[in-house]
């Protein structure tokens, strides 16, 4: 738990979240502002700020953030019309909350809009 982080506030259900999927390691809840008809967040229940602050020691979890991206998927009915998994890389790259996380994106009817 990181004082100040809003992810981690999230997970201790002290900020709420539309949640859909939760386990000892991760969760997913819904973006509060979606950049597609489906976009759900991963996030490790871990503090781990970027994808710049992972170490060999946590491949496990971050294999396993992006297969909960596929489960959710899947569990969401947007897995065979296809998604994009996505993480943002510091604030150069995009990055606005430094609790590591993976963007599902998906749902779209007629192929993705350029993002
Ligand atoms: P980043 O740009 O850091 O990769 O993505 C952060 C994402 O978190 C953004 O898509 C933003 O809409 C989302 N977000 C920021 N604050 C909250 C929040 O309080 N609740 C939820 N559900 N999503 C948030
Ligand atoms: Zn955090």
């Amino acid at each position: 738990m990181e004082k100040d982080c809003i992810f981690c506030k999230i997970i201790k259900g002290e900020v709420p979240a539309d949640f859909v999927y939760q386990d000892n390691d991760v969760v997913a809840f819904k973006d509060i502002n979606p950049q597609a008809p489906v976009h759900i967040l991963v996030v490790p229940r871990e503090h781990i700020a970027s994808v710049n602050s992972l170490t060999e020691a946590k491949a496990d979890l971050i294999a396993k953030v992006i297969l909960t991206g596929k489960k959710v998927a899947e569990k969401l009915n947007i897995a065979q019309t296809g998604y994009k998994l996505l993480f943002n890389v510091e604030r150069g790259g995009g990055q606005v909350i430094f609790h590591l996380h993976l963007h599902l994106l998906g749902g779209w009817k007629s192929g993705p809009e350029s993002l």
